[in-house]
This record gives structure tokens, C-alpha cells and sequence, in this order.
């Protein structure tokens, strides 16, 4: 292996990390200086030089794209295949590689062969199941809340009997669920995100064989993004590591930014005690961004009191200013950036360079409307997930009950999905039966229906019901998976279902449908799923990556997506939006200390993957979960150096609105045009007596032949003459 090759393209501090000889390493460094190219070009190293056998190297990424892509990469620079097998590199996010091993050793892990994963929306399901099963109220029990308590006791490695009982009874009852809730998963074979992690690391704790093994196997053990690993995927590495195996961790504590979700950034400094001896090697120079960004984040930044300390430069070109808009609204927003988008793509830039970040990803569907409306491709990246959307869960639902009938989630989803006359009270004996005798609810509707415990049409019902998914498994068991799909969408009734729904949405279903047969049909497992059965290695892929990719992946299209899942990516071209005060930081972390730092940070993550180019937008007015809100620019926009920002005046040239003198003011101090041509403001809502509610969102012409153009809800946009349309401001 050529060494220089592997060297090629890193700077002194870089080479220093790559050849370092065999001990524990951590490279502490901000945005964009390269730590993953580091971790790749590491692993590359140990293969090539070390002559480290492949199958002795753990690599631990933030997604399953980042995974993907450094596997890659390192294959491009030793020149061949890296192999998949069991002898192969292990690569991959915590939970994949949690699921890799607890598929391998099932038994020991305590789990069924065929147990599930359960994503966030069926966590959320089951645990507003168990709240209801003890007759509590949803609203004083908010299911958000004690999913978070659940979550966050897991991720502290704590079991139900781990937690130290108390006196109060809002924390009494807060386990209680915890307890019920696991009974429930396990007795039905599911495992949630969390409880992958704990089961992987009681697996060290309670096998020592098993993780003996690993420990001799592993020798090498590389963790990319460090920052956001929790309690117990700390633990976990550092278990397996105590064999004696070498750490190298890549991290930034500019960048952690899940610390609401568990993330502990003194990982960190617990690193370097943990691991006597472990160098520290730093770089500081920045090859992504142009020196006006880096500037402009590294000041940002500075404003943080709780940080290790670190500068960045770069002999990059000062580029252009970022330039901050403040729009009207969230529809002008959006104009604004589809505006560029489109100046981008005629200067002969492509869509794909281009990000646009938010905070919530709500703030999506009104950038998602315009985007449409102008035709530009977009790919929301994490976002609205395909596999989160009601139709395929639906169908995911059965095909979840065909390899798993005790999966009580999906029993719930579908029994009367589509309609077949089993009311909620039907479902209610069902569900008190299985409580009762500790059944599944697939056990206690047989068992009623055995004793004849139901009345007449709902006992026929649910028995067709069962016999329905019985026949479908035994039908189409042998079946290429993505004919069993096929079929199982069709006979399950959903089809129909979806069909006579006759509005676009119904179509939209439909295709999003033919769409999943269609994943089905490509559908490879990979490495970790090569010895499942295709439904049941399906399944698990579709809960565990789903989030990540989209069917258009490599098409030409703007990337759409929240801060938080832009971490460690990067484009020429970025756009941040709404950043308001209320919106980011949002109203709760402006008010605690500690919250406010990490939304600074995830500022900065944001503004770092820019490249080339940034905007900052802020509306000042927003509608969003169906309120008006009116909010300041944020903070950070002034704690950014002026020199480095240029604030871009669109409003004076718009020219689809006429301006009239009677202008009113706002506090921030900007102009608010409203328009005597048509009486109404862009982003109005309104209401016209036959296609109901709507949203302003442009206007032509003036006098007797101004049109408006108004997006109704549910109907989608249409153009109409003011003087005719005798539309209500609302
Ligand atoms: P983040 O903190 O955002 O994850 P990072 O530190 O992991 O960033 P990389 O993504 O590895 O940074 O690198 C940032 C960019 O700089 C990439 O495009 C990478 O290819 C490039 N880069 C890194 N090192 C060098 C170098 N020595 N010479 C030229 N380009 C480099
Ligand atoms: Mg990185």
C-alpha cells in the first residue's frame, strides 16, 4: 500500500491523526476541518498499513447515509471491495449496530428471533395504550412527556426496578407506565430505539463471553460526531474497548446539539480520563466555508461560556456577505427563496448544492408549497418520512401482523382499517380481555370469539378479521416479497380503501402505495439483515432508516430539512430559516441558560455547512400550527459581526403589489405594505363562499382587472378577480 496516497490531500495536524501509532486518539475540532475525512482516511490506515484485518474495525457514524458514505470512500482509497460478510468492517449508527447484535445473539440478548423495532410514532402509540389502560388522563399524562421519561431512563441504562422509588405521586406514577409499557413490549417482541442501546449493553453486563468475544475482535473502535453520544452509548464503547482495544473519537462540543435527548457533551473530557494516555490532537483549519461565514460562526459561537475552546481559520477567500432577508410573512419567506433558488439554477448552479434548514419541521410545508408551485424538485432529507405517512404505516401494519401477530401496535392500526364494523367498543373487550389474562390482543379476540363473548356482528367481524390476516400469511407466505406486498395491500381492502377517496390526496395515497411495492421490490437487506426473512428484514429497515432516504435520492433537487439533521453534511448554498426570536431560539430554550447555549450551537451547525453562500431569513409574521405570530429577528442574528452580513431589500422592487402611501410601522421598524388594489396583504387569510379558507398568496394587475391568487385550503391554489371573488378578510 502506498503510504503517500492515504496521505494525500491532509494537512500536518491530519497526517498526525491518520498515522498516529496504535493508541487512543481524540480529535477535538470545530466545523468543516476535517475530522470525518480524518476517521476515513484512519480506517484506511490501520487496513493498509497496520495490515489490521477488516473485520477488526468498528466505525460508528451519526446516520446510515454518513455509514454508506465512509465505507465508500475508504473502498475508493484502498482501491477494492470492504465485503459485507461476517468477517467484514462493522459500520454503522449506534442503534444499527445495537441491531446487528441483538439479532446475532437474540437468545442471549432475552429476545424473540423475529422481535420488532417500534419507531417513534408507534412508541407514541403504545404509550398513550398504556396511559388509557390505567384510566389516566391524556392531558394531565401527556404521552410526549412520558415517552420522554421512558426514553430518558433507558438512555441512563435504567430499568423499571432501577429507579429509586419515591414519595411523590406524579414520579410513582411516571414508572408505573415505564413498567406496564416494557411489559407490554416484551411480551409482544417489541424493542424501541432506546431499548436497542440498553439490551446491547446488558448483553456485556450479564454475557461475558459475548462480550469477550467482541473485545478480541475489535481491536480498532472509531466514533464520529462523539459530541451526541449518550450515557449508555458511552458505556457501551467503553466496555467493549477495556479489552484493550484503540479508540480514535471525532467530536466537536461546538456541535452537540441533542443534549434534550440524552446527550451528554463531557463524554468528552470523560474520554480522557477514562482512557489514561489518550492524546488529544486538534485542528484548526477550515476548508469548507468561506472566511466571511467562518467569521461570522466563530463569533456567534464565542458568545457560549461552556466550551473546551477552539479557533478556526481558513486561507479560504473572504466570499460574499450572508445575507439576511426579512420578509413579511412565511409566504414571502418562501418566495424570497425559491427566488434565489431559481437565480441559482440560471447562473448554471445545480438544485442539489442547495439546503434549506429550519428548526421545526413544520416550518416545511409552506417552503414545500412554494417550491411545488415554482416546479423546483425538492427532497425533504429526514423529514415527512415516507414510511411515517398513514397509508404505508397502514400497510406496513399488516405486513408487521403477518410476520408478528402479538405486535399489538399494528393489531390496534388495522383492525378496523379499513372499516369492517368493529367499533371502539369491541376493540375496548379486546383490549380489556388481553389485560385481563395477560394476553396479546391477537390471543384475546380469538379467545372471545371462542366463548362467544362478542355480540353477533362485531363476533363475525373480528372473526373474518382474523381469518383475514391468518389466510394472507398462509396465501402468500412463499411469495417474492414484493408480490406479497402487492397482494396484502390489495386484499386487506386498503387499496379500495385509498382508491375511493377521490380527492388528490386519495391519488397521492395510491402512488405512495404502488411506491412501497415498489421498495419492496428493490429492496436489499444489508449486512445485518442478510439472514433474516425478506418481511421481517423488511420491517426492521423500514423503522430503523426509513428517516434517511427518500426514493428521489439522486435526482436533481433542493435538500430540504431541520438543523438537527444537517449535521455533518455540507452545500454551497444554504439557507436558514426563520430565525426569530420564539422560533429559534424557540420561546422555552430563550429562557433557560443552558438551553439557549445549545441553540446557539445548533446555529452554528447550521451556518457551517454552508460553503459558499448563506441567507438568514426572519418573517415577521408567521402563521404556524394555526396561529398569527409576529416575532423579532433573533438574537443571533445580532451577535453576528456586521461586516460579514449585507441585509437584502427586495420589498421596494416586488413588483406583482402596488405600494399605497397609507404605510403602517411596525416595532421592528419596517415598512408593512398593505394593498388599496385589492384590499388584502399577502398571507392574508380569507374566505370565499364556495372554496372556503384560504392564504394570499400573490396578486396582478390593478383596479377593475386585479386577479388574486389564493391557496385554498384542501383545494390547492386558483386565481380569481378581485372585483368577482367577494372574498372575507378573516
Ligand atoms: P463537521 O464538524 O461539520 O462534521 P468535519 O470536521 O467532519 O466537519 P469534513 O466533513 O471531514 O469536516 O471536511 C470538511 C470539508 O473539507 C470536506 O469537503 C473535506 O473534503 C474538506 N477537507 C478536509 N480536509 C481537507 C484538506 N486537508 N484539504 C482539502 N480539503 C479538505
Ligand atoms: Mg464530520
Amino acid at each position: 500500500m502506498d503510504v503517500e496516497t492515504l496521505l494525500d490531500g491532509l494537512n500536518d495536524r491530519q497526517r498526525d491523526a491518520v498515522a498516529a501509532p496504535l493508541e487512543n486518539l481524540l480529535v477535538l475540532a470545530g466545523a468543516g476541518s476535517g475530522k470525518t475525512r480524518v476517521l476515513v482516511h484512519r480506517i484506511a490506515w490501520l487496513l493498509g498499513v497496520e495490515r489490521a484485518a477488516t473485520s477488526s474495525i468498528l466505525a460508528v457514524t451519526f446516520t446510515n447515509k454518513a455509514a454508506a458514505e465512509m465505507r465508500g470512500r475508504i473502498e475508493k482509497l484502498l482501491g477494492g471491495q470492504l465485503g459485507y460478510g461476517h468477517g467484514g468492517m462493522w459500520i454503522g449508527t449506534f442503534h444499527g449496530i445495537a441491531h446487528r447484535l441483538l439479532r446475532g445473539h437474540h437468545l442471549d440478548a432475552g429476545l424473540a428471533q423475529d422481535f420488532q423495532i417500534l419507531d417513534g410514532d408507534d412508541q407514541l402509540r403504545l404509550v398513550k395504550r398504556v396511559i388509557r389502560s390505567l384510566n389516566l388522563d391524556e392531558k394531565q399524562w401527556l404521552p410526549r412527556s412520558v415517552m420522554g421519561f421512558i426514553n430518558g431512563k433507558k438512555d441512563d441504562g435504567l430499568r423499571p426496578g432501577d429507579v429509586v422509588p419515591s414519595h411523590d405521586p406524579t414520579a410513582r406514577t411516571y414508572l408505573k407506565l415505564y413498567q406496564l409499557y416494557q411489559e407490554t413490549c416484551d411480551r409482544a417482541g417489541l424493542v424501541d430505539f432506546a431499548e436497542l442501546l440498553l439490551r446491547a449493553h446488558e448483553l456485556w453486563l450479564h454475557k461475558p463471553h459475548i462480550l469477550q468475544h467482541y473485545q478480541q475482535r475489535f481491536r480498532h473502535i472509531l466514533v464520529d460526531e462523539f459530541q451526541d453520544t449518550n450515557a449508555i452509548q458511552y458505556a457501551w464503547v467503553r466496555m467493549l474497548a477495556s479489552g484493550g482495544s484503540h479508540v480514535m473519537i471525532v467530536g466537536d462540543d461546538d456541535q452537540s446539539i441533542y443534549g434534550w435527548r440524552g446527550a451528554k457533551v463531557e463524554n468528552i473530557s470523560r474520554f480522557l480520563q477514562d482512557f489514561p494516555g489518550a492524546r488529544t490532537i486538534r485542528l484548526e483549519q477550515n476548508y469548507r466555508s468561506t472566511a466571511t461565514i467562518l467569521k461570522a460562526a466563530n463569533q456567534l459561537i464565542a458568545n457560549n461560556s461552556e466550551r473546551l475552546g477552539k479557533e478556526l481559520w481558513t486561507d479560504g477567500a473572504d466570499g460574499e456577505p450572508i445575507s439576511v432577508y426579512a420578509a413579511y410573512n412565511e409566504i414571502d419567506e418562501a418566495r424570497f427563496i425559491t427566488g434565489r433558488l431559481k437565480h441559482w439554477r440560471q447562473e448554471g448552479g445545480v438544485l442539489t448544492d442547495c439546503a434549506i434548514l429550519y428548526r421545526n419541521n413544520a416550518q416545511s410545508r409552506i417552503l414545500e408549497e412554494a417550491l411545488m408551485q415554482e416546479q423546483l424538485p425538492y427532497r425533504i432529507y429526514g423529514g415527512l418520512r415516507f414510511f411515517e405517512r398513514q397509508e404505508i404505516k397502514d400497510a406496513m401494519a399488516y405486513l408487521r401482523l403477518l410476520g408478528n401477530r402479538g405486535d399489538d401496535a399494528s393489531f390496534e392500526r388495522v383492525v378496523n382499517t379499513p372499516a369492517r364494523g368493529i367499533g371502539d367498543r369491541t376493540v375496548g373487550l379486546i383490549r380489556d380481555a388481553a389485560r385481563e389474562r395477560g394476553l396479546n390482543l391477537w390471543q384475546a379476540a380469538w379467545a372471545l370469539c371462542d366463548e362467544k363473548r362478542l355480540a353477533g356482528r362485531a363476533a363475525s367481524a373480528v372473526s373474518q378479521f382474523l381469518a383475514l390476516i391468518n389466510r394472507l400469511d398462509s396465501d402468500t407466505t412463499d411469495l417474492p416479497l414484493h408480490v406479497q406486498t402487492d397482494r396484502v395491500i390489495r386484499e386487506s381492502g386498503l387499496w379500495s380503501l385509498y382508491e375511493a377517496e377521490k380527492s388528490e390526496k386519495g391519488q397521492s395515497r395510491i402512488e405512495n402505495l404502488e411506491e412501497l411495492v415498489n421498495a419492496t421490490r428493490t429492496f436489499q437487506p444489508n449486512e445485518e439483515m442478510a439472514d433474516m426473512a425478506p418481511l421481517t428484514a423488511f420491517v426492521a429497515h423500514a423503522a430503523l432508516e426509513a428517516g434517511e432516504s427518500q426514493a428521489a435520492e439522486f435526482d436533481e433537487a433542493v435538500q430540504l430539512m431541520t438543523l438537527h439533521s444537517a449535521k455533518g453534511l455540507e452545500f454551497p448554498l444554504v439557507f436558514i430559516v426563520g430565525v426569530e426570536e420564539g422560533m429559534f431560539p424557540s420561546q422555552q430554550s430563550a429562557e433557560e441558560h443552558g438551553r439557549l447555549e445549545e441553540e446557539r450551537r445548533l446555529c452554528y451547525v447550521g451556518m457551517t455547512r454552508a460553503m459558499q453562500k448563506l441567507y438568514l431569513t426572519h418573517a415577521e409574521s408567521r402563521r404556524l400550527y394555526g396561529k398569527e405570530m409576529y416575532h423579532k429577528p433573533s438574537r443571533f442574528l445580532k451577535e453576528l459581526p456586521e461586516a460579514c452580513l449585507e441585509e437584502v431589500r427586495l420589498r421596494t422592487q416586488v413588483s406583482w403589489a402596488q405600494p399605497v402611501a397609507s404605510s403602517n410601522r411596525f416595532s421592528s421598524g419596517f415598512v408593512q405594505q398593505s394593498f388599496d388594489s385589492t384590499g388584502f396583504r399577502l398571507g392574508q387569510r380569507v374566505l370565499h363562499s364556495k372554496f372556503g379558507e384560504g392564504t394570499v398568496l400573490n396578486y396582478e394587475g390593478v383596479g377593475p382587472q386585479s386577479r388574486i391568487q389564493v391557496n385554498f385550503d384542501g383545494l390547492g391554489s386558483k386565481w380569481l378577480v378581485v372585483a368577482y371573488a367577494r372574498l372575507q378578510a378573516l
